[in-house]
């Protein structure tokens, strides 16, 4: 009979440990995510400048930045877990559509890679508790497919021409026509103009779908915002 509670005993500290250690590892968990997309017209006129990707200029549309664990709180956790490093090989059959959706923009000319491993290192490793790394790319790459911003626009009349637009109807027309509100981040460009820089969507703690941000992060436009070309 003892040996049977001990037994016992150990069995259910087999099952009860993890769990207490698994616990203390969610203060790295999240509640939701920022799906950050940016304009490259935008972050070409800068100052700073920009350089096209190895593979040759990207599409006049927006491209992915990152898809960003937040806490409701508005902060976040970053670069949650340095023994899972960028692995390419996990994402072989998505860098065709990687190239074309998420490209780099930031100089020197680079094939993106650069720009993937920071995004997953920084911020994937903190959504691993719900997707794992190709989920992780697989996941932006859908919910870019869902959220045809410059159609938004577009149809909208908001072109990407160098003009001003309020930051009212860029806003409105994303909201008509995928559902949720966004967050809009502007930077200025060569002249001091304040631009329409990247949108900001919040999706839910799975990735499976776009929610209404449960806080927006700081910062500000101006009333009127210019859209320049690319
Ligand atoms: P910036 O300070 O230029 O707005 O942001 C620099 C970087 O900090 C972003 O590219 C992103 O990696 C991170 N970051 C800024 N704001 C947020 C935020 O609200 N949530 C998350 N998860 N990351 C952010
Ligand atoms: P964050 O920490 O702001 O998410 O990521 C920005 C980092 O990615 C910076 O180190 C930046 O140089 C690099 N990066 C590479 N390509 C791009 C790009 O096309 N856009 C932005 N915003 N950052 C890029």
């Amino acid at each position: 009979m003892k040996i049977l509670q001990a037994s016992l005993c150990v069995i259910s500290l087999l099952v009860i440990l993890p769990s207490v250690f698994s616990a203390s590892s969610s203060s790295e968990d999240f509640d939701f995510f920022y799906f950050v997309q940016q304009w490259p017209g935008s972050y070409c006129d800068t100052q700073k400048k920009c350089c096209y990707p190895t593979t040759g200029k990207p599409a006049a549309d927006f491209g992915i930045h990152g898809l960003w664990p937040n806490y409701k709180d508005g902060t976040y956790p970053s670069n949650c877990d340095e023994t899972k490093p960028f692995d390419k090989s996990t994402i072989s059959d998505l860098l065709t559509s990687m190239k074309k959706s998420w490209p780099t923009l930031a100089c020197p000319s680079g094939s993106g890679e650069a720009f993937w491993e920071h995004e997953w290192e920084k911020h994937g490793t903190c959504s691993e508790s719900v997707i794992d790394q190709h989920e992780y790319f697989q996941t932006a790459l859908n919910l870019k497919q869902k959220t045809n911003l410059l159609g938004a626009l577009t149809r909208a009349g908001i072109n990407p021409d160098g003009k001003s637009y309020s930051l009212e109807s860029i806003r409105d027309s994303i909201k008509e026509s995928i559902g949720f509100t966004p967050w809009v981040e502007c930077n200025r460009d060569g002249s001091g103009n304040s631009q329409l820089y990247q949108v900001y969507l919040c999706v839910d703690r799975s990735g499976s779908g776009l929610i209404e941000c449960p806080v927006f992060p700081h910062g500000k436009c101006g009333a009127e915002i210019e859209f320049p070309s690319f």
